[in-house]
């Protein structure tokens, strides 16, 4: 029914205590949702009318000597349900085909034979044809429901249009191949496949083509499990027989998977504790580096000469990438994260990359986001005097025209070739550039995590320089 507004409310409140209803005020439910015409109580051949160019299905609500065929055309004209509420009986049997056509041509999948009053239908001139035609019809459009006795040519077509048409094949008629076209279709029509065709090959092919079909696969062998596991580990929950085999498989593609295990072992909880707080670690590690770079920006450009002296310094990563943008992936569109090194060049050689301040200080830019449609860009700039954040961009002194202008120069600069094996840690640095030896031990730098499994990982690519990628844990 949807959303009922006040003339609706009202009209309905009215019908309730029997209070009379202003025609306009009828008209106006009406001409929101033809619905509405089951709260009129006097429905005259107008308000039907109306009610009928909104929603033909309120034929259902149209009093039966208000039934012609004129206002059966209208109703199926305005929706294909209409046909469920056509009485056969003010109309001949050829009246009563065209009618049906009708629906087919205009509203394609939404007619069904089911709607079709078979009986009524083949007694029309030629009636036993056209109703042929428009199962064969239906079937195009991918329905099958209503069909008496569809023929195997017409099962074929309605599910290579619509898999899901495989629930209304008549069992004589399931094929194992009629259940493979459904299924490389579309793997959910799995469900609609009787037992005896689910074979393990075709489990396995639904599976690996979606995954949360494990649900409907009665036989789960190990292996279609483990397919679907690698695929997705969240349907370790369908697994009937959680096996600690498929446990562990599963908790090695993601270890919170342990809140879908049923019973976990005191390894497997173990083993989740122990990957969290690596996890925890991690996080503080990067947190870390985020804090450190952001908080000693207008040191490291004071002091860059050492930086670019130093290949350990060079080379380490800016923690969070230099630019981000919607609707492209970075991948396609150069390097959006940024060694230290290459920072400072692009602070010194490219005038886009730096700012003035309104203090009269320099401001260098950290980040930049923007998009390629528009070409709009945001560039966020770091006072290194007065420690001010401002928006730099254009009219305040910037030489460039837009976001690929920014990325282009960005991509204009390389790290140090080769890139040093162990970059060191902000803590390193940050001592070093105060001239401080450091104390305690510092922490890996986040590049040099786990392969796969920290924040930002540094990879390296001969043929690419370098190439970084952003893991996204959640
Ligand atoms: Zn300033």
């Amino acid at each position: 029914m949807g959303y009922f507004t006040k003339p609706i409310r009202k009209i309905r409140h009215m019908a309730k205590l029997g209070l009379p209803q202003p025609y306009d005020l009828c008209k106006a439910a009406l001409e929101h949702d033809g619905l509405a015409l089951q709260y009129v109580r006097e429905k005259t051949a107008e308000l039907c009318d109306i009610a009928l160019r909104k929603n033909g299905a309120a034929l259902q609500f149209v009093p039966p000597e208000l039934h012609t065929i004129e206002r059966y055309f209208l109703a199926v004209a305005h929706s294909a349900a209409a046909l469920a509420f056509v009485d056969a009986r003010p109309c001949t049997a050829d009246e009563y085909c065209d009618i049906c056509e009708m629906v087919f041509n205009d509203h394609g999948e939404d007619a069904n034979m089911s709607l079709v009053d078979r009986e009524t239908f083949i007694k029309a001139q030629n009636g036993e044809a056209r109703y042929n035609h428009l199962c064969k019809l239906a079937a195009e459009n991918g329905r099958l429901e209503g069909i008496a006795q569809p023929t195997a040519k017409l099962c074929e077509i309605a599910v290579k249009k619509n898999p899901n048409a495989l629930a209304f094949v008549p069992e004589d008629l399931l094929t194992a191949n009629l259940c493979r076209i459904a299924v490389e279709k579309d793997a959910n029509a799995l469900r609609y496949v009787p037992e005896y065709f689910r074979t393990n090959d075709l489990c396995l092919d639904a599976v690996n083509k979606n995954p949360k079909v494990l649900q409907y696969v009665k036989e789960q062998t190990p292996e279609v499990c483990r397919a679907a596991i690698k695929k997705q580990a969240g349907v370790i929950s369908q697994v009937r027989d959680q096996t600690e085999d498929l446990c562990w498989f599963a908790l090695e593609q993601d270890y919170e998977m342990i809140n879908k295990i049923l019973k976990p072992t005191v390894e497997m909880l173990a083993y989740t504790e122990a990957k969290r707080a690596v996890a925890a670690e991690r996080k503080r590690l990067f947190d870390e580096e985020v804090r450190l770079f952001n908080e000693y920006l207008p040191l490291i450009y004071k002091k860059r000469d050492i930086i670019k002296a130093e290949p350990r310094f060079y080379s380490m990563p800016k923690p969070t990438a230099l630019w981000g943008t919607s609707y492209v992936t970075f991948n396609n569109m150069g390097d959006h994260f940024v060694t230290l090194g290459e920072l400072i060049e692009l602070w010194e050689n490219e005038p886009a990359f730096t700012a003035a301040c309104k203090c009269g200080g320099t401001g260098v830019l950290y980040t930049f986001a923007g998009s390629p449609l528009s070409g709009s860009v945001w560039l966020r700039c770091r006072c290194i005097v007065c420690d001010e954040q401002f928006e730099g961009g254009h009219g305040k002194g910037l030489n460039i025209h837009g976001w690929r202008d920014v990325v282009a120069i960005r991509n204009k600069y390389h790290p140090k070739n080769p890139i040093a094996e162990n970059p060191a840690s902000y803590a390193e640095l940050i001592a070093a550039l105060e001239g401080r030896t450091l104390t305690e031990p510092p922490p890996p730098p986040s590049g040099l995590l786990d392969p796969g499994q920290s924040y930002i990982q540094l990879g390296r690519n001969p043929k690419n320089r370098y190439t970084f990628s952003f893991t996204n844990e959640e």
